[in-house]
C-alpha cells in the first residue's frame, strides 16, 4: 500500500501538473471504483484545479465551487500521467482524468477492486474521509505521547491505524519500529517516556529520509515503480536476511491478510517470536481486513 512518502510524491507531481489548469472529462472505467453517486461525477468536468493534498493515505483533488476527488488507492491501486499528445499504452485502467496538460490515469493490479474514487462537496463531505489520525511530521512529541497512549494497542497495529497516526502501513511500520528499536507487540501503554521519544524521533526521521530519498531519485518525473518494498530498507520485505545494523536474520510475523517484519537483536533483546502465537497476538488486535482498518472512521 503506498504510504506517507510514496503518496507525497504524487501529490506534488500532481500539483505541478494540474493545480491552476482545467480537468476536461473523467472516463469511468470500471464503474466499482466510482463509490459516490453524489455529486455526479459529470459535475466535475470543465472545472479547474483549485489544489491538490494528501490526507493520510488519500490523494485528494480540490475543484472549483467545492468540489473534491478523493483516491484511495489501497494496496494496488497506482496512477501514472500521461502528457498530452502522447498515447496511452495499455494496462487495465480504472479511471482517467483528462487535463488541460495530460491525463492522469488511476489503475489498479491484480482481481482485488480496493482502489476507490468518491466525489464529495465541501468540508462536510470532505471530512468524512478523513480517518482522524496524527500527522507525524511536524507534530510535537506531547500529541504523539497523546495519541499513542489513548488506547492499549500493540505498536505495530497502532502505527498503521488511521485514526491514530497518519499515512503509515505496512512497511513504514516495519522501518519505524526498526529505527525506533522497539518490538512491534510492545503495547502502547507500557511504553517508558524514553520510549516514546525514541518511537516519535524515529517515525519522523524514517518518514522524512524517505520521503526526501524518493523525491531525489524521481526528480522532476511522475513517481513510477512505487512499491511497498525498497532497496535500502533495514527489515521490511527482508525476511531471512541479515539485519543492516547487527547481521541479525530478519524475522517475520504473520497476522490478518499481512506480514510483518522485525529484527530480533535490535528490537527484541534477541528475543525470538513464535510465530504462530504472536499471529494470534496480533490477531486479536486486529480488524480482519485491511479494508476494515482503512474505512475507520474518527473515534
Ligand atoms: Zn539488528
Amino acid at each position: 500500500m503506498p504510504e506517507l512518502p510514496d503518496i507525497t510524491l504524487y501529490c506534488e507531481a500532481l500539483d505541478t501538473r494540474v493545480t491552476g489548469t482545467r480537468l476536461d472529462t473523467i472516463e469511468i472505467r470500471d464503474p466499482f471504483v466510482l463509490r459516490t453517486a453524489e455529486p455526479a461525477v459529470d459535475t466535475c468536468s470543465g472545472r479547474r484545479v483549485a489544489g491538490v493534498r494528501r490526507v493520510g493515505k488519500r490523494i485528494a483533488l480540490g475543484l472549483e465551487g467545492g468540489l473534491w476527488l478523493v483516491v484511495h488507492l489501497m494496496v494496488a491501486g497506482r496512477l501514472a500521467w500521461i502528457e498530452a499528445g502522447r498515447r496511452a499504452r495499455g494496462g487495465k485502467a480504472l479511471a482517467r482524468f483528462e487535463f488541460e496538460r495530460g491525463t492522469l490515469v488511476l489503475s489498479e493490479a491484480g482481481s482485488k477492486r480496493r482502489a476507490s474514487l468518491h466525489v464529495v462537496a465541501g468540508a462536510e463531505g470532505w471530512r468524512q474521509h478523513d480517518p482522524g489520525g496524527l500527522e507525524i511530521p511536524g507534530s510535537s512529541r506531547a500529541a504523539f505521547a497523546a495519541r499513542l497512549t489513548a488506547s492499549n494497542h500493540t505498536l505495530k497495529r497502532a502505527l498503521t491505524d488511521p485514526r491514530i497516526v497518519s499515512g503509515i502501513g505496512n512497511a513504514y511500520s516495519d522501518e519505524i519500529l526498526h529505527a525506533a528499536r522497539l518490538s512491534p507487540v510492545t503495547l502502547t501503554q507500557k511504553l517508558t517516556a524514553a520510549e516514546i521519544t525514541r518511537l516519535h524521533d524515529a517515525a519522523q526521521g524514517v518518514l522524512a529520509a524517505w520521503t526526501e530519498r524518493l523525491r531525489s531519485a524521481c526528480g522532476d518525473d511522475f513517481p513510477a515503480r512505487v512499491t511497498a518494498f525498497r532497496d535500502g530498507m533495514a527489515v521490511h520485505g527482508r525476511y531471512g536476511q541479515p539485519c543492516p545494523d547487527c547481521g541479525t536474520r530478519v524475522q517475520r510475523i504473520r497476522y490478518a491478510d499481512a506480514e510483518l517484519n522485525y529484527c530480533p537483536r535490535c528490537q527484541c533483546g534477541g528475543r525470538l517470536y513464535a510465530d504462530r502465537a504472536l499471529s494470534r497476538l496480533l490477531h486479536r488486535d486486529w480488524p480482519r481486513t485491511i479494508e476494515a482498518l482503512e474505512a475507520q472512521k474518527p473515534p
